[in-house]
């Protein structure tokens, strides 16, 4: 058919939703898969958290809201990004999105320009390539090398005169890994220097076990060439309820609020009152699923460690991402055509040889899981 764009068929699928689909219908036809594929927490969202939406609802917050998100979530984010992520915030320089994933299409529509380039370091999550590509910018991929995956100043060589934004992930989904002060610091100067924005994702900065998450945003003047972009689906175990942020510098929030106000208009109004509840609400839930995470983290890692394979380090996030070498694409598809086990190829992330395993799974299911590979090789 002609009548397509040619911006949208010259991107893939997102591989992540695509394999977890096909674990999805082998389960719906009866085989026992387990699924490591998707990024989802297995807990339900907590109950004051509902329970603060279903008010909203109730009391008839069913109408259309500010399209940048209601006031009390702006302030909440506002107030978290200021205490914990340690840079100043006002509540006009934030955007409540529908799901982070929004919030980065969003961002890389708002900053990029035709032809102008954006370095993302690889392994890199699955859709950071197509968000830059539909926004017309062109995908620079650079490897985090080494077994710790932090940035060198090898980095340097990515950057060319077209270089307007680098997208950074701590933790990273797939690697896990954390990026550490001196990672950061090279990151800030590679921006200050070639004058760069940088597009931040936070994603998982309460999933971190042992180590210390930094915002990008918080050294010397970054907040002033920041997007940091987070959300409520992996902390607060609300991925379908489709809620995430950008805080920005005040022109970058005005051109993305542009793109909501005429696209999706806002998300959802009672679902953001869900928001209030989680940012501002006790915080033990988010402990306790990060210990059960943790529990989990340390049995995978250790079995797989104890198969003979090499496992980045599982700083963050929920993902053991392992190096199989060979072809992963095809590793993966034995995995799950043979011993029902889903995991995501690192091919779906610009590193192939690798297997990002999520442990976002109960115990028992990881237990299981890890048999089976055993099984298979
Ligand atoms: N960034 C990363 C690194 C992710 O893993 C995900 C997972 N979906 C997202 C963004 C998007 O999250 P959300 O559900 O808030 O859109
Ligand atoms: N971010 C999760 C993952 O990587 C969820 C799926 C997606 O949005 O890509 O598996």
């Amino acid at each position: 058919m002609r009548a397509l764009s040619e911006k949208v068929t010259g991107i893939a699928p997102s591989a992540t939703l695509a394999i977890s689909e096909k674990a999805r219908q082998m389960q719906r036809q009866g085989l026992q898969v387990i699924s490591l594929s998707i990024g989802e927490p297995d807990f339900d969202t907590p109950a004051h958290i509902k329970e603060a939406c279903i008010q909203a609802l109730m009391r008839g917050e069913t109408h259309y809201a500010p399209s940048n998100g209601i006031p009390e979530l702006l302030a909440a984010v506002a107030e978290k990004t200021r205490s914990e992520n340690r840079f100043p915030c006002s509540p006009s320089q934030v955007l409540i999105t529908c799901g982070a994933k929004d919030a980065i299409y969003d961002a890389a529509t708002a900053v990029l320009n035709q032809g102008d380039e954006a370095i993302i370091l690889d392994p890199s999550w699955v859709s950071y390539e197509p968000c830059v590509l539909l926004a017309g910018g062109k995908p620079v991929h650079h490897p985090l090398h080494g077994k710790t995956f932090q940035v060198t100043d090898d980095i340097l060589e990515a950057v060319t005169a077209k270089t307007r934004m680098v997208i950074v992930n701590s933790p990273s989904n797939p690697s896990g890994a954390v990026l550490d002060r001196t990672s950061l610091r090279i990151l800030s100067d590679l921006c200050e220097d070639f004058d760069l924005v940088a597009l931040s994702d936070e994603i998982y900065e309460k999933l971190v076990y042992g180590k210390e998450h930094i915002s990008l945003a918080s050294l010397g003047d970054m907040a002033e060439r920041t997007i940091t972009i987070n959300g409520f689906s992996k902390a607060y175990a609300m991925t379908g309820w489709r809620l995430g942020w950008a805080v920005a510098p005040q022109p970058i929030i005005t051109q993305m609020s542009k793109i909501q106000q005429h696209s999706i208009s806002h998300p959802t109004t009672f679902a953001m009152f869900g928001g209030v509840a989680a940012l501002t609400g006790n915080q033990d839930c988010v402990a306790t699923m990060r210990k059960e995470f943790n529990r989990r983290r340390d049995f995978l890692v250790q079995e797989l460690l104890l198969m003979g394979f090499e496992v980045a380090p599982a700083d963050g996030a929920f993902y053991a991402y392992v190096k199989t070498g060979g072809d992963d694409v095809a590793i993966a598809e034995r995995w799950l055509e043979t011993g029902h086990v889903a995991v995501t190829p690192g091919s779906a992330f610009n590193s192939p040889g690798w297997q990002r395993l999520s442990y976002a799974t109960s115990l028992e299911h990881l237990r299981e899981a890890v048999q089976r590979i055993r099984r298979l090789t």
